[in-house]
Parts: C-alpha cells; sequence; structure tokens
C-alpha cells in the first residue's frame, strides 16, 4: 500500500518520525511519504527508523497562497534537500508563521480568550513547524474547547475572525522551486471545499504550465464529485493521480492508508524527479 502525505511532530502531526514509520509498517503500508509542513526536519529520524521492506518518499507540504488569497498546499516530493533556494523559501515561511501566531492570539484576546504565545509554544515539538493546530491544543489545555476539531470548528476555521493567513509563495512558484529543486510537485487536496475557498478549475492550466505532475485526487476532505472533477482535470492533462490519508496522528480522525495511490501511478511519479531519491530498506 502507498501512502505518500502524511505528518509527524516535525510539524502538526502528533507521532514521532519513528513512531509514523513503525505504525505505517504495522498498517502494511511499503511505501510512505512523509509531507511536514514547511519543513524537512523530521527526514532524518523517519530515515533511520525506516523498516525493512519499506520505501520512504520525503517531502513537504508547502503553504501557498494565490495572489487572490486562496490558501494552496503544494506536497513537494523528492526534491534535494541542499537545495537553497527552496530551504530559504520554507524558513521564511516558518519566520512568518510566528508572527501570524502572535497576531491571531492578539485577536483573541481582544475577543476576552486568554491564551498566551507561550502556551501554544509549549505545545510544539522543538524546531517543529508552528500551525493552527498548536494553538488548538493550548486551547485544549487551557480547556477552552475539547479537542482539535472543535477548535477549528468554533475559532480557527479559515473563514473565523481571527484567521489570519501568512507569507507564502504563489502555487505557481512553489511548483518551480519544487522541480528546481529535482522533485516533483502534487497538489494537496484541491478541491477540498470544507476547509474555505479552493482554487478555480482554469488555474490548473497554469500550475500545469510550471511543471505540476500530480493531483491529489482521492482525499477525505473532497467530495466524491469533486474527486471525480479531479480525475477528469488529471486526464486532460496527462498528469499524475494520487490518493493519500494526511494523517496526523491523533490530532485528525485521518487514519493511515484511508486513500492509497496506485503502484503505477507511484512510479510514474517517482520517474518525474531528476534523481532517485526514495529511500529503499
Ligand atoms: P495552518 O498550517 O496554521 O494554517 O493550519 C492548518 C492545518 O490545520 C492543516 O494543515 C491541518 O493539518 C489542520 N487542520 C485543519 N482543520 C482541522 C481540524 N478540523 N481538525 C484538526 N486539524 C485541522
Ligand atoms: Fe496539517
Ligand atoms: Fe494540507
Ligand atoms: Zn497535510
Amino acid at each position: 500500500m502507498i501512502d505518500l502525505h502524511t505528518h509527524s511532530l516535525a510539524s502538526d502531526g502528533t507521532d514521532t518520525p519513528g513512531d509514523l514509520i513503525n505504525k505505517a509498517h504495522a498498517r502494511g503500508i511499503t511505501v510512505l511519504g512523509l509531507m511536514d509542513h514547511d519543513t524537512v526536519a523530521g527526514w532524518e529520524e523517519a530515515s533511520q527508523y525506516l523498516r525493512t521492506g519499506m520505501s520512504l518518499v520525503l517531502g513537504s507540504e508547502i503553504s501557498c497562497q494565490t495572489l487572490d488569497g486562496t490558501s494552496v498546499h503544494m506536497l513537494g516530493m523528492l526534491f534535494d534537500k541542499e537545495n537553497t533556494e527552496l530551504a530559504e523559501v520554507l524558513a521564511t515561511t516558518r519566520d512568518n508563521r510566528l508572527t501570524r501566531m502572535s497576531r491571531i492570539i492578539a485577536r483573541m484576546n481582544e475577543a476576552g480568550i486568554e491564551i498566551t504565545i507561550d502556551d501554544v509554544l509549549a505545545q510544539l515539538a522543538p524546531g517543529a513547524t508552528l500551525g493552527r493546530p498548536h494553538l488548538a491544543d493550548a486551547l485544549i489545555a487551557k480547556k477552552i474547547v475539547k479537542s482539535r476539531d472543535e477548535a477549528f470548528t468554533e475559532l480557527l476555521h479559515n473563514n473565523s475572525k481571527f484567521y489570519i493567513s501568512h507569507y507564502s509563495p504563489t502555487p505557481e512558484d512553489a511548483i518551480k522551486l519544487i522541480k528546481r529543486a529535482g522533485g516533483v510537485a502534487v497538489i494537496a487536496h484541491p478541491l477540498a471545499s470544507l476547509r474555505g475557498r479552493t482554487v478555480s478549475i482554469e488555474s490548473f492550466g497554469s500550475m500545469v504550465e510550471a511543471g505540476l505532475d500530480g493531483i491529489e485526487v482521492s482525499h477525505r476532505d473532497q467530495s466524491t464529485e469533486e474527486s471525480e472533477l479531479l480525475r477528469g482535470i488529471v486526464d486532460q492533462y496527462g498528469i499524475i493521480a494520487t490518493g493519500s490519508s494526511d494523517y496526523h496522528g491523533n490530532g485528525k480522525l485521518n487514519e493511515l492508508a484511508e486513500f492509497t495511490t496506485k503502484p503505477e501511478d507511484f512510479e510514474a511519479l517517482e520517474a518525474r524527479a531528476n534523481a532517485r531519491r526514495v529511500v529503499r530498506k
């Protein structure tokens, strides 16, 4: 089984990279993608803990924003982590996530919600990418909400008055960066309409022109109709369809391998990287 999109404690997942590997192995996953938000911090540990017979696809889910302010997540897979240009963009995004968190907290304080940046940072593993899920965890610790899901539904969703975005490249720029770093670019859950505004169908043309390699067609946040629409776009442009869990440990309901990618689709994807970078054991 191939699950190309999961998260660890290096961003907003709740398993260490090592535990993630062990759980994936127990679940029967043979090819696992580690895609922590805007970081490669989990790569080394995941590689160390890799189990015999498994392949590891290292990457990052890169936060992007279109010019009209729509949030997009771009999976960069199998890129060269020594590429400084890409590393710098990820570092800038992570820095901006900290400023942005302070601003979200200021808005919440104005509304009478008592929470501090230190409460949030206490929820973060050392070196991890900061995100709203850590704010959710701080709100749980303060007994303001019961779960990450309740925190997002009540307070932290993209249309909330507390929502603030952070610096991020456009999807096209992120794709070009990933390609220049030798990797492959797959847009994550592009039509997950429940999460907020999604990209227009027309914009897939410019993303393919920039080098987009694939679309995450099967994902729990996309309806059957949305998936079918995406499959049509994949066929239209001759790119690759993936399916994945977007597993975050116990921070979300998503179960490992609840959606998977076909072996032939993964092979086609891997062949589009400029070097063989899958870690095998
Ligand atoms: P951020 O990266 O700070 O903008 O926060 C977005 C992240 O929050 C997403 O990548 C998800 O991992 C997570 N998220 C979104 N909605 C939920 C939810 N309902 N429950 C748990 N986590 C969520
Ligand atoms: Fe996440
Ligand atoms: Fe995402
Ligand atoms: Zn994700």
